[in-house]
């Protein structure tokens, strides 16, 4: 079953998204860079991005948007329950 379903907020952990090892989500990791750039959002250990932004990437990764979303879960990008992580 998908870890996250489709309509819950994608959040990415960005230490773990920017770590050079994963060259498999270096388009991500880019793009994460400019949404932060257009939201003046520098500081965050997570970002919280846009349902279409997913589709997009998904689009440019030849995968469905739930695939990307495995993807990135299998890397351990995603962020399941902000509040928990800042607990943690
Ligand atoms: P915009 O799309 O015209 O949004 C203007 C402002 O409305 C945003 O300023 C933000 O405060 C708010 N806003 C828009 N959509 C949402 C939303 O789904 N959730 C929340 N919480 N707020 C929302 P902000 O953040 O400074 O972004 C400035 C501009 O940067 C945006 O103008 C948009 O053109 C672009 N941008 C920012 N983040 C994203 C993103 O994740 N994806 C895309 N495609 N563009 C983004
Ligand atoms: P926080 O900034 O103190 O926000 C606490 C809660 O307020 C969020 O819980 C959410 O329920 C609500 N909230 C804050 N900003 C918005 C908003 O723009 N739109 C809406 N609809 N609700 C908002 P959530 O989502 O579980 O996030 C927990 C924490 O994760 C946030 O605490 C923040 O520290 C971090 N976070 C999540 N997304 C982002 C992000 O895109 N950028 C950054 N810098 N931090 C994020
Ligand atoms: P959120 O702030 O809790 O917003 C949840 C959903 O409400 C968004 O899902 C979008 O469908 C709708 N929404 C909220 N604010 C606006 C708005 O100003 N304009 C429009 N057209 N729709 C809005 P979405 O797009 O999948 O975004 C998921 C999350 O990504 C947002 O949760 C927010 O945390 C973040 N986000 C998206 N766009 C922006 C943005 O431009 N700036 C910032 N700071 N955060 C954004």
């Amino acid at each position: 079953a998908p870890r996250q379903e489709a309509t819950s907020k994608i959040v990415l952990d960005l230490e773990r998204l920017y770590d050079g090892a994963k060259e498999d989500l270096a388009s991500v990791a880019r793009y994460a860079r400019a949404i932060q750039q257009q939201r003046g959002d520098y500081n965050g250990r997570v970002l919280s991005i846009r349902a279409v932004d997913l589709q997009a990437l998904a689009v440019f990764y030849d995968c469905t948007p739930s695939e990307l979303i495995e993807r990135l879960a299998d890397h351990g990008v995603l962020v399941a329950d902000p509040r928990a992580f800042f607990a943690s």
